[in-house]
Order: structure tokens, then C-alpha cells, then sequence
């Protein structure tokens, strides 16, 4: 295949684009796993070569910041596909298992097949990291794939298929682009493997297009990720990297800390560490700093604003519509059944809870959907564990916020409510993967004891099984 591919035309049906993926898929290349490593250099090299587009669009589309975008979107894809690179061949090797005396002579093994055809379908706040990891996930397997971005950052989405469209011929890797309507037509073909991430709304409407395929899914959804902070904890570091994971693409983040559960002998120390925190990333004026992001559009803008009202603002609060510009904003004396409590916020805005038992705290964070990341602060290893073991979450940082999501050993998905499956590292490769058992029998010997006519007493039957199973 040349390196560089025209077929930049988007005038096939999605059927018919589907059914090209399957026949190319079909032809075995992508079974080989030279041509797997093959193709994820050509996405490193494409992506490197594309690096000013896609910054440029990213920018365009969230104002963030240019080092921002680097880390977040490309570095975290490049480290997935040096990741991918280093271990594939050690992922795909068939694994021996044992076999037990009843098969005997025999040998067992699991091999590892692609799925076929897969659609990854991807949010706007993350509009690049959230298309192109799953991809990597899916090339390393030995998959062919479409990806739906996101309309609602329409300069990504470009770049997007721009950068994808240049190296890949349309039938091993297709950018479908569009909104709803597009979604939807995709969704109506039979793919082998969908992986959504976005809102659990829309994850429903997914799962259930799938359904008629029987279809397997990877939701990557979100929820109210708690942030808990306990007497004990280093609240200088603890403020810090709060105020990081919070206010980093201005809250539009997945994995940030939704909302703030302090112990209320540290309330006031801490928010007003959090103040210092933001002010020392974003000076006294957040909204003339080159290091703060924008709202994506006026519709989240809106339900963000509408959110401020909750409670009263310990910092922050001020919001500039034409600028879709809001505030790193901490609002104290939130109550569970306060609005700003219902949904996942999604946005600069961090209610502060205060409690003073850790227990009735974890019981109410149990009684409500899983989330998708758990923070925890203290130096205590009893209360640590206490609280990783207990409570449950896609993923848990201790001491710090995002740390679960950043380390590609670990897989990355919700639970419940926050999402099903995983990907990153070595589970996007199984997610996209059919863990395929073979047994390899000898002909010979061959007793009749286990064809009908059936003639063995039961009870010796029994005993047999019971000590060669
Ligand atoms: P969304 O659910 O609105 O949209 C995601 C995708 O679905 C987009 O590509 C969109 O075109 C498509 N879509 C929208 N409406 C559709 C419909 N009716 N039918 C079919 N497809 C449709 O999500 P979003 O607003 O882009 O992202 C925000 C949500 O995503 C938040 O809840 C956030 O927590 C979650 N999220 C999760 C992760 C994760 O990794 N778990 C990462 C980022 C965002």
C-alpha cells in the first residue's frame, strides 16, 4: 500500500464503505502482525506530520492551550501506539494452557483473533485522544475501522479525517463525519465491535442499535467522579492537584473531580489552598490567561451558568458569553439533593460537601450511580485501603487526580452507570481481540467409554471425572 493514499472522497454509502472494510478485512492482511506494527508507525508518522493541524483545530475548537493539547491529546495517543508497539507481539502470542487428563494426549491454547469490522464513535472534550486511542487499540488487534468524531468540534473532526484520510485507504480506516444523522446510519449497519464514548443518554440509544446486531459494546460514559478529602491529607498538594484535575480544559473532562467532599475540619484550609492554587496556574484574571481553556458552545454555556446559583461562590462565578468564558468557580455549602448535585457538571465548577464522619460519606457516595473515577486524600494506609476497597469506580487515584487514567498498564472504563468494558494498553487490545480457546487432540487413544451406547457403571463414571477434570 503507498504511503500516502488519495482516496480522500467520502461518496460511498456507509453500507457500502462497511462492506469494503469487510472484504479488505476478509483478505487477511490485517491479520499478520507485521502489517499491524506497519500501520501503527504510518498512524505515528501521520499524527507527527500533523501535529500543527491538529493542535491548530483542537485550539480552534476548545481555546486550549497549545502544551495542553500536546500532553492531553497527542502524547497520550503517541504513548499508546509506542506502548502497543513494545508489547504486541507479546499480546498476540497464542497463551498455552494446561489441559487436563481427561483430554489427554491433548494440548490447550488461546489464540487471539481481530473481530472484524469495528465503529469507534467519539466525544468533542478530548475530540482527538478519544478517537485515535480506541483506533490504536483496534490496529493493534487487527482490526478495520470507522470513526464517527464528534460535529460539536467541527475543526478536530476535519483535521481529523484529514490526518486519517492521508495515509489510510478508506477500507482499513475510514473518518465518518456528521452528527446525529450520520450516527445513526452507521448504527443501522452490522459492525463487530462498537466502542462509544459519551453520555450515557446517547450510550443507551448505542447499545440498543447495537443490540439488533448482537453487537458487543465499550461504553465509555461518565458521571459525578467524587473527590474526598480527609483531615489527614497534605492539603497543599491535596489543593494543587484538585485545582489541576478540575480545571483542566475548564472541567470538560471525563475523569475530573465532579465535586468536592471535604472533612469540615479542613473545609477552610483546603478551598482556600484550591483559591491560591488557581491563581498561582491562572493569575487573578483566569479569563486573560493563555493557559485557560473555553466552554465548547453556547448550549453547554448555558447549563453551566444556570448551574453557579447553587449555592455561595468561594471563588469564581464570572462568565463572558461571547467568549463562552467561565471562571474556575468553587461554590461552597452544597447539599446532596441540590440541582448541581443531579448530573455530571462537565465544566469549571466545583460544589464543595463538608462531612464529618467518612463512613456516612462513602454511604452516600454508594447510593448513587458507580462513577467513573474515585479521588481519595490522605497519608493514612488504613483509611486508603478502607476506601479503595470499599467503595467502587471505574478507577481510583489516591493522593492525586487523573493518575488511574494516565498509566496505559491499567485499563480505563466505567462501571454501572459510568460505562461497560475497558480499553488502553493491553485491554484495548483485548477489547478489540477474541480470546479464541483451541484444543488440539490426539488420535489416539480413543475409549468408548464416553459414546453411547453408554455402558460404564455411574459410579465409576464419577470417580474418573472427578480425578481428570
Ligand atoms: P454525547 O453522548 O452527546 O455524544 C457522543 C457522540 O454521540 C458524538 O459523536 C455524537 O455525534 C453522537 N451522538 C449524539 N447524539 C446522538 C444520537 N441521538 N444518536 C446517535 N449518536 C449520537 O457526548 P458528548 O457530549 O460528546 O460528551 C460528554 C459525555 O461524554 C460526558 O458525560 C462525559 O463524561 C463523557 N465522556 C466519557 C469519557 C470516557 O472516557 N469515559 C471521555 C469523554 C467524555
Amino acid at each position: 500500500m503507498n504511503e500516502i493514499v488519495k482516496d480522500l472522497t467520502t461518496d460511498d454509502t456507509v453500507t457500502t464503505l462497511v462492506e469494503r472494510q469487510r472484504t479488505f478485512f476478509r483478505s487477511g492482511s490485517t491479520r499478520e502482525l507485521g502489517f499491524r506494527k506497519e500501520q501503527l508507525k504510518r498512524l505515528r508518522n501521520a499524527i507527527t506530520r500533523g501535529e500543527a493541524d491538529i493542535i491548530e483545530a483542537v485550539r480552534q475548537d476548545l481555546g486550549r492551550p497549545t502544551s495542553e493539547i500536546w500532553t492531553t491529546e497527542i502524547g497520550i495517543v503517541l504513548a499508546e501506539i509506542k506502548h502497543a508497539l513494545r508489547h504486541l507481539s507479546s499480546w498476540a502470542r497464542p497463551k498455552r494452557v494446561g489441559t487436563p487428563l481427561l483430554l489427554q494426549p491433548g494440548s490447550s491454547r488461546i489464540e487471539y483473533e481481530p473481530l472484524g469490522t469495528v465503529l469507534i464513535i467519539a466525544p468533542w472534550n478530548y475530540p482527538f485522544l478519544l478517537a485515535v486511542a480506541p483506533l490504536v487499540a483496534a490496529l493493534a488487534a487487527g482490526n478495520t475501522a470507522i470513526i464517527k468524531p464528534s460535529e460539536q468540534a467541527p475543526h478536530t473532526s476535519a483535521a481529523l479525517a484529514k490526518v486519517i484520510g492521508g495515509v489510510f485507504e478508506r477500507e482499513q480506516v475510514a473518518v465518518v463525519e456528521g452528527g446525529v444523522e450520520e450516527t445513526q446510519a452507521l448504527l443501522e449497519q452490522r459492525f463487530d465491535h462498537i466502542l462509544f464514548t459519551g453520555g450515557g443518554g446517547i450510550g443507551r440509544i448505542v447499545m440498543a442499535a447495537a443490540a439488533k446486531h448482537l453487537t458487543p459494546v465499550t461504553l465509555e460514559l461518565g458521571g459525578k467522579s467524587p473527590c474526598i478529602v480527609e483531615k489527614d491529607a497534605d492539603l497543599d498538594r491535596a489543593a494543587r492537584r484538585i485545582a489541576w484535575g478540575k480545571f483542566l480544559n475548564a472541567g470538560q473532562t471525563c475523569v475530573a473531580p465532579d465535586y468536592l467532599l471535604v472533612h469540615s475540619s479542613v473545609k477552610q484550609p483546603l478551598t482556600e489552598r484550591i483559591v491560591k492554587a488557581i491563581e498561582k496556574s491562572f493569575g487573578k484574571d483566569p479569563k486573560a490567561s493563555k493557559d485557560y481553556s473555553r466552554i465548547i458552545n453556547a448550549q453547554h454555556f448555558k447549563r453551566l451558568t444556570g448551574l453557579i446559583g447553587n449555592g455561595p461562590v468561594i471563588t469564581g462565578g464570572e462568565s463572558d458569553e461571547e467568549a463562552r468564558y467561565i471562571a474556575p468557580t468553587l461554590i461552597d455549602n452544597v447539599g446532596w439533593d441540590d440541582a448541581i448535585m443531579a448530573d455530571e457538571i462537565f465544566g469549571p465548577i466545583l460544589p464543595v460537601i463538608a462531612y464529618d464522619d467518612l463512613d456516612e460519606a462513602m454511604e452516600k457516595i454508594e447510593s448513587r450511580d458507580k462513577p467513573l473515577a474515585l479521588y481519595f486524600f490522605s497519608k493514612d494506609r488504613t483509611l486508603q485501603a478502607k476506601v479503595t476497597e470499599r467503595l467502587s469506580a471505574g478507577g481510583i487515584t489516591v493522593n492525586d487526580t487523573m493518575a488511574q487514567f494516565i498509566n496505559l498498564q491499567l485499563p480505563f472504563g466505567g462501571v454501572g452507570a459510568s460505562g461497560m468494558g475497558a480499553y488502553h494498553g493491553k485491554a484495548g487490545f483485548d477489547t478489540f481481540s477474541h480470546a479464541k480457546p483451541v484444543v488440539t487432540r490426539s488420535t489416539w487413544p480413543d475409549p468408548s467409554v464416553k459414546y453411547p451406547p453408554y455402558r460404564t457403571p455411574l459410579a465409576i463414571l464419577k470417580w474418573v471425572t472427578r480425578r481428570s477434570m
